[in-house]
């Protein structure tokens, strides 16, 4: 997991993985576009100024249960379903092998034919695995686990620690190497060291599911209970040497530049020199490490653990990183665990759904390509070029006129805001797939061939400027991110469309939609991250120091106001983990509301279904929220994920507002009208 690269806007990649479309598709056709928005989904027996959320989306609630298949549902989720079903039909329109597709249709046509060819899968077993458990069984002492880190890490299998690319944090126009801390299987090290009940039957759990994954491999439960002991006590021990996830947004605190020499003192058991001739990175001088503890606490445990112990660690990664592909009695068992106890689904999702997510995500902009000439004209670019400017010089007059911040401050934040670059749609150039070889019949060696694909293009940034054209992530993504070591915003294709951008709808819908989207990620740019760099994407402070304590109290307030609300059961939201997404939703509403003022300019059209344009504003807003959660899920997103459940990104953003009280006509009262009020941007 990257550290500090993007904020998105709905969640983390790692958690995009339990993201899965229902098994059924539901009575709509999933190829029709969504409904932006209608008045009969209001509850009128909700009063807006109670809860603006259960008004605009419980009876979206009631009539969108969590598919089968799926953790949670959403507004985001239908999007999604109906860009897998597109997807679906590009890859299957390739997947005949004619030998007239070009080179790019051989690779998606054969991934996915191959992916879905299950019989063959379970056919071949857990041979395509053999060589690489030999490699393993091969390691004549610890001096070897070197040389099989490399081997793995370049195939995608998170051992020990990760290694990438990254923009020098202060000389952001350069790319250097960096060593994060990795190598655990559960989703934060948190999960390893909590004491409290629910954390302490997760990890007895968790050490069941590894059992079993070895005992698939073919060995004896009590050997296998054993190794799955084993792998706990390595992976815990890593855990203690990680960051935390709120200290890990803080960019001092994961900001180390060292040479090699460096890190080797940190870590003298692991051959570093070795390491750095094969990794396949370009000679390495200076890089990056993230957290130096980590690297100490892996010394220790290098030192301290048998080579056996290590073997036994390294084949659990391997037949965790490969079961996706494996045959089905891996693939149930690692839906068991992953998704079933630590995120409530009920049930795997249809084959062909999985297959299209493993395809975007190994040949994202391979498929990319042909999705954008089916979907995206030219014109979607430059409608949404026309918003992102309306949104820019919103925030450029909420800066202006912002009563704490003094003018030294607001000249530096308007240098910042100016320098702010778009990506719409998708990359102007694609990247070029002509060294990645797919073959037909082989699932496992296509997924680490496309895995070693990315870690080599990403190894291949090091040591020179920063590439601003290549993208985070294919253009059918729903999502929308602010990078700030790059000080630009990413809007692909898949999110330009209902209910985000509706050419049907009225500017009302639309500012609350994907405009308040855009001035979320531009508001990113100030928030108590974003804030910490330059318009380049150095980090450096531009701040006077009255200002940045007059920001630092407001920015509490949000934190404080988070804190307070109720993720599930016994669990509060991480107010201070969530601090840089609520800032940007509130200030992303704030200035969207402001752009459709500027629109507008004083003329607002007459109300639509009873319901005036400020109204419907909020709804823009409040709707692209609507979302189901399984408790589990709900559980596991407190802990890990930066933004707050849907209900919170709703009611916390719009009881901010006096324009909301305005706008519903609430009484002073009434609990949609926060009595402290928070407000950033
Ligand atoms: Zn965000």
């Amino acid at each position: 997991m990257r550290i500090l690269r993007i904020a998105i806007i709905l969640a983390l990649a790692a958690i995009a993985a339990f993201a899965q479309a229902p098994q059924q598709p539901t009575a709509k056709n999933p190829k029709t576009e969504s409904v932006t928005f209608s008045p009969d989904l209001l509850d009128k027996n909700v009063d807006p100024c109670t809860d603006f959320y259960a008004y605009a989306c419980s009876k979206w609630q009631a009539q969108n249960p969590i598919p089968s298949d799926q953790p949670g549902w959403g507004r985001f989720n239908e999007l999604q379903e109906r860009g897998q079903y597109i997807v679906r039909d590009i890859l299957e329109k390739y997947s005949a092998n004619d030998p007239k597709r070009n080179a790019i249709e051989q690779k998606i046509g054969d991934y996915y034919q191959t992916c879905m060819d299950e019989s063959a899968i379970e056919a071949a077993g857990t041979k395509p695995l053999e060589s690489e458990l030999n490699a393993i069984a091969a390691l004549q002492s610890k001096q070897d686990i070197t040389k099989e880190a490399i081997r793995l890490q370049r195939q995608g299998v998170g051992v020990l620690f990760s290694f990438d690319s990254t923009p020098d944090f202060k000389n952001a126009t350069q790319v250097i190497a960096e060593t994060d801390q990795g190598g655990m299987a559960l989703p934060d090290r948190d999960y390893y060291l909590k004491d409290d009940p629910k954390s302490v039957e997760i990890r007895k759990q968790y050490v069941e599911h590894v059992q079993k994954m070895f005992e698939l491999l073919g060995d004896t439960p009590q050997k296998s209970a054993a190794e799955a002991k084993t792998v706990m006590d390595i992976e815990t021990a890593l855990a203690k040497g990680a960051l935390d996830r709120v200290s890990r947004r803080d960019p001092n605190k994961v900001y180390h530049k060292m040479t090699v020499t460096e890190l080797a003192a940190l870590a003298p058991d692991f051959n570093w020199t070795v390491y750095f001739d094969g990794i396949g990175a370009p000679p390495t001088q200076a890089l990056n490490v993230t957290e130096p503890e980590f690297f100490k606490q892996m010394d220790t445990a290098l030192k301290n653990t048998s080579l056996d112990d290590w073997k036994t660690y390294l084949r659990w990664q391997v037949v965790h990183a490969a079961s996706p592909v494996l045959p089905s009695k891996f693939v149930n068992e690692n839906f068991n665990f992953f998704s079933k106890t630590l995120a409530g689904t009920k049930e795997l999702s249809p084959r062909w759904k999985r297959c299209v997510r493993y395809a975007d995500n190994d040949l994202g902009e391979a498929i990319g390509q042909k999705y954008v000439d089916l979907t995206f004209g030219a014109s979607g670019k430059e409608r949404t070029l026309k918003m992102v400017n309306a949104l820019e010089k919103a925030l450029g007059d909420d800066i202006q006129n912002l009563s704490w911040m003094g003018a030294d401050t607001k000249k530096q934040a308007m240098v910042k805001l100016q320098a702010i670059t778009n990506r719409i749609g998708y990359p102007d150039k694609w990247r070029d797939y002509t060294p990645l070889k797919i073959v037909r019949g082989d699932a496992l060696g296509n997924s680490l061939r496309s895995n070693e694909f990315a870690f080599q293009h990403d190894l291949n940034k090091i040591g020179k400027p920063v590439d601003k054209q290549d993208w985070p992530y294919p253009p059918m993504t729903v999502n929308a991110s602010y990078n700030p070591l790059q000080n630009n915003i990413t809007f692909p294709a898949g999110i330009l469309q209902p209910p985000f951008y509706d050419n049907k709808a009225d500017d009302a819908m639309n500012f609350g939609g994907i405009g308040a989207v855009i001035g979320h990620e531009l508001t990113h740019g100030f928030d108590d991250q974003g804030s910490q760099f330059d318009p380049q994407g150095n980090l450096r402070d531009w701040w006077t120091p009255q200002d940045k304590k007059e920001f630092d109290q407001r920015t509490g307030c949000v934190a404080d106001e988070y804190s307070g609300f109720t993720a599930i059961e016994d669990v509060k939201l991480n107010g201070k983990l969530t601090l840089g997404e609520n800032t940007a939703d509130n200030g992303g509403l704030r200035i969207a509301y402001m752009a459709l003022m500027d629109t507008y300019a004083g003329k607002e059209p007459p109300p639509v279904d009873g319901l005036t344009a400020k109204q419907r504003f909020f709804l823009g807003w409040a709707n692209v929220w609507c979302q189901n959660r399984s408790d589990a899920y709900s559980r596991m997103l407190a802990n890990i994920d930066p933004h707050s459940p849907g209900k919170f990104r709703v009611n916390g953003t719009v009881s901010n507002m006096p324009e909301f009280r305005e706008a519903y006509h609430c009484k002073a009262d009434a609990p949609m009208v926060r009595q402290n009020a928070c407000r950033v941007w």
